[in-house]
């Protein structure tokens, strides 16, 4: 879109819209007390990596909405191809025995794309959705095979999969867990994060990942190899703290899977299309070859929500055994959508035509280095950045990695300032988390790694002076 002009943003009631914000809409994550305070920001516009609020101020969107606005916001070609869709199909039935033509051109390049025999897609609303139907189409493989026992699942600590009650319940991060909620836990296990920042006092990588490896093979014996259906796994974990596991971690993982015929589910949702310079991660980056791979976010850079399910055709086999009469009883009604699937066709065919997967080789490894230089800065303990996935981790003291207490909120502090000069970073707990765009340029992670810098300093300056921080 054209870059909005004063007249676009005179139309904004601002006072009027956080007053309707506070009295009428509930967000993801409201933070109930924080928000009848402050209210929100209020974004109205939006052009390649920068977003505007009400009031026409523009911010670099480093956070990339929610790792998800991989090609960047405002595409022309984007709003043709889905107001071309709209007009000649804007739905149609996705259940049984109806289909679209738009779904099954999507679901074949799909299949292109994803690694080995991972050639079969479900289509969901979304990435909660689509580990859900991971977890639904795992079920119902194990009971086909004559395995009713092979039920549980194990996955990780800070791990996060989605916001249904199943896959919030998969995931287990500690932030995520209040006490007004309750979780499933019947057949659902959790093991260590593979965060090497935090391992065990005193392991080197070596050990860590060993220590990691020996704590999956004991958990299966504790729960029996003939009843642990599958691991679940982000390659790179996203908002549990962009943790990049140890060399090799993943495919240890796997191979343990493969020896007790456990099936490895790579939550995709956002190491596929692009992050890591990559369409998935799984094999090509790590050298892993999932039986089912969720993905979302990016599928259609966040134009339309869709996601995706991707299994096997060993798994395939099984469930689809002719003859057998059986009935996948399953589906959503925007399974397919139509303008959803238009919108990942166009999304794929940018990536494809403007070589953003090489762009992201590139201007990836430049964010790596840059980042790298905060290193030294007080506050930082750890820089964690693959590709176009980063965290800066603060401590309160360096050598023995303490956190700050809750109350100095260090995450939030950073990101009001950074937001305050222009820059959005994502604050959780005592990160920032960074997923910029796919197009992002030279100049613009420049300009985040020197902002953030500015940021850190001055936090550090206003918390020694408070007598919060001693500058260890
Ligand atoms: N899986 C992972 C790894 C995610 O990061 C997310 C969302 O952030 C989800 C699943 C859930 O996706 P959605 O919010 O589209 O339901």
């Amino acid at each position: 879109m054209a870059i909005p002009t004063d007249d676009f943003f005179a139309h904004f009631d601002q006072a009027k819209l956080v007053k309707a914000d506070k009295a009428h809409h509930m967000h993801g994550y409201h933070v109930f007390d924080e928000h009848a305070e402050q209210g929100a920001l209020n974004i109205v516009a939006g052009d390649g990596a920068y977003i505007y609020d009400t009031e026409g101020n523009r911010f670099l969107d480093a956070v990339g909405g929610m790792w998800c606005t991989n090609i960047g916001l405002g595409r022309e070609e984007m709003a043709l191809a889905i107001a071309d869709q709209v007009r000649q199909l804007a739905y149609s039935n996705p259940f049984s025995d109806m289909s679209n033509a738009v779904a099954i051109e999507l679901c074949e390049k799909l299949a292109s794309l994803a690694p080995g025999d991972l050639d079969h897609v479900f289509l969901t609303t979304g990435g909660s959705t689509a580990v859900d139907t991971a977890y639904r189409l795992i079920q119902y493989y194990q009971n086909c095979r004559g395995k009713p026992e092979k039920k549980h699942i194990i996955a990780r600590y800070n791990a996060y999969h989605g916001s249904t009650c199943l896959t919030m319940s998969i995931g287990n991060k500690a932030a995520d867990r209040v006490p007004e909620f309750d979780y499933a836990h019947e057949r659902i296990h959790h093991i260590s994060n593979p965060n090497a920042y935090r391992a065990p006092e005193g392991m080197n990588a070596a050990q860590f990942l060993e220590f990691l490896v020996q704590e999956f093979e004991d958990k299966i014996h504790s729960i029996g190899a003939d009843k642990v259906a599958a691991f679940f796994a982000e390659p790179i974990m996203g908002s549990g703290g962009v943790i990049i596991p140890p060399e090799g971690y993943l495919r240890r993982m796997w191979e343990v899977c493969q020896a007790h015929d456990i099936l490895f589910v790579a939550d995709e949702v956002v190491t596929s299309f692009g992050r890591l310079g990559t369409w998935f991660a799984s094999d090509a980056v790590f050298g892993v070859q999932p039986d089912i791979i969720t993905t979302a976010k990016g599928l259609t850079s966040a134009y339309l929500p869709l996601g995706a399910c991707i299994f096997s055709s060993r798994i395939w086999k099984v469930i689809a055994e002719p003859g057998k009469g059986r009935c996948f009883t399953h589906g959503f009604t925007y399974s397919g959508h139509p303008v959803c699937c238009t919108a990942a066709l166009k999304n794929i065919e940018i990536i494809e035509r403007e070589q953003l997967l090489a762009h992201v080789g590139d201007v990836g490894s430049y964010l790596e280095q840059r980042l790298a230089t905060l290193r030294d800065l007080p506050l930082v303990g750890d820089v964690r950045c693959v590709k176009l996935m980063a965290c800066v981790e603060f401590v309160a003291n360096k050598q023995s990695k303490a956190l700050f207490p809750d109350e100095v909120n260090i995450g939030e502090r950073i990101h009001v300032r950074a937001q305050a000069k222009g820059l959005l970073v994502r604050p959780i707990m005592h990160l920032n988390v960074m997923s910029p765009p796919l197009i992002i340029t030279h100049a613009q992670v420049d300009e985040i790694v020197e902002t953030l810098r500015e940021c850190i300093l001055e936090a550090a300056e206003e918390l020694t002076t408070n007598g919060l921080y001693d500058g260890a």
